[in-house]
């Protein structure tokens, strides 16, 4: 059942069973009227309380600046997943660039000569347009290499790479003085990050080292989103998929400030200076006009990520940011797990202690010999156990324990009963 087995998958993750509970009674009859969540119109009335009952909890929780202006923000939900959003950075970040960079090159050459403006844009592009990546991880990885497929390597500058000083892994974020951001961003250079590295276990222990007045800075939160405070107001945007802390597989949530929306180049010039023009399902001001309803959108999933959030609400202390409760039992769980890898010396933690990751807690068994059987007799008795979803990425192996919310504190107990039973026969 449920209630005997633990789950430390790292995404699909587990829901909050009460979520579930309610869940399955929604997606037969919601709201007594017959027909079931799944079955009713995105453009309901119903539909539309539970986009906005969603947004204001997401508001409360990281506590976003919501108000019409250039520093508010609006919350969007949309598909394609995380990836999706790394394919949406790239198109923006370069609309954001072009239409900056135009703005600055007018001041100088004045309006009315349009050719001279052009060519001398088309001359800034080719020599001066990066969008800037700190590699710290195997998605920040791949969202690079998202950008470099979609605008050209040469307009993609990875400022750190964390693997060249740590045996070609990643395991560490190397400190700022050693990273190369692009210099006079044209007053709108893009800084990428990932905040939590989901397969490589290493998170930024607090918001990067980038000065937020100088570049547009861009944060994947997919693996940690609501899991702790987020500075939101550095951010020009902020994005996750929903479906490790915040539900089920299928919306991705976005955070987008307001100045960006209206100040990205149009296509028509995007097309003359060749630079991609992304599809219309990604265009963020095209769903925050139709309030995430341009096409279809799955309502169940924003249901239940709206459940979800609303348990936080509930469970969080009444001073306070409202997400600091959740912040500090992520923190807990964590520790605990943490202090037994770090006991006994069977266990290696992956990542740099500096930048372990609270929810995605990446570790090797044993030594190069015989790690193979180890890993395995250790993966085999979590399973009798019933500890399900604790075997590594298949990209780097060992062992990963997810800790995200909805893992409660007993399952992590379960879960540090075995490994220090595990520890102690070795
Ligand atoms: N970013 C991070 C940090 C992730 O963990 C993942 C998925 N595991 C992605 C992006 C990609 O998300 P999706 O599968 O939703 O495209």
């Amino acid at each position: 059942s449920r209630e005997e087995t633990s789950y430390f998958g790292a995404g699909p993750a587990p829901l909050p069973t009460a979520v579930l509970r309610q869940a399955s009674k929604v997606i037969l009859n919601y709201n007594d009227a017959g027909i079931g969540i799944t079955e009713i119109s995105h453009r309901s009335a119903d539909a539309e309380k539970i986009l906005e009952d969603t947004k204001s909890a997401l508001a409360t929780l990281l506590d976003i600046p919501t108000q019409e202006g250039p520093d508010g923000y609006k919350i969007i939900f949309l598909q394609g997943g995380g990836s999706g959003e790394f394919s949406a950075s790239v198109y923006h970040m370069t609309a954001l660039w072009v239409e900056k960079r135009r703005q600055k090159i007018v001041q100088e050459l004045g309006p009315e000569d349009e050719t001279k403006v052009f060519d001398a844009l088309r001359k800034a592009v080719d020599q001066e347009f990066k969008l800037d990546y700190l590699v710290t991880g195997s998605w920040s990885l791949k969202a690079s290499q998202e950008a470099a497929r979609l605008i050209g390597a040469n307009h993609v500058n990875v400022a750190v790479d964390s693997r060249k000083d740590n045996n070609g892994k990643f395991g560490t974020i190397p400190n700022e003085s050693t990273w190369s951001l692009t210099p006079n961003p044209a007053h709108s250079g893009m800084v990428y990050y990932c905040d939590n590295e989901t397969v490589d276990g290493v998170e930024f222990p607090a918001f990067p080292a980038i000065d937020s007045d100088k570049y547009q800075v861009i944060a994947d939160m997919s693996s940690n989103f609501l899991s702790r405070k987020v500075d939101v107001r550095r951010h020009a945007a902020i994005f996750g998929g929903a479906q490790k802390n915040v539900g089920t597989t299928g919306i991705t949530i976005a955070i987008i400030k307001n100045s960006l929306l209206t100040q990205l180049a149009k296509p028509d010039l995007l097309r003359k200076l060749n630079l991609p023009v992304g599809p219309v399902v990604l265009d963020w001001p095209t769903i925050v006009k139709n309030n995430s309803l341009y096409n279809t959108l799955p309502i169940f999933d924003v249901w239940i990520a709206g459940q979800v959030m609303q348990l936080l609400i509930s469970k969080a202390s009444t001073d306070g940011p409202k997400i600091a409760t959740q912040q500090s039992e992520s923190e807990k769980k964590a520790a605990l797990l943490y202090g037994i890898l770090d006991k006994y010396p069977v266990f290696h933690v992956v990542p740099d202690k500096s930048v372990r990751s609270k929810m995605n807690i990446c570790f090797r068994i044993g030594s190069e010999n015989d790690r193979d059987d180890k890993e395995k007799k250790f993966l085999a008795g979590a399973n009798e156990r019933l500890l399900l979803g604790c075997k590594g990425h298949r990209s780097v192996g060992g062992c990963r324990i997810s800790n995200y919310n909805a893992v409660s504190v007993e399952k992590v107990e379960k879960l540090a009963k075995w490994l220090e039973e595990f520890a102690q026969q070795q």
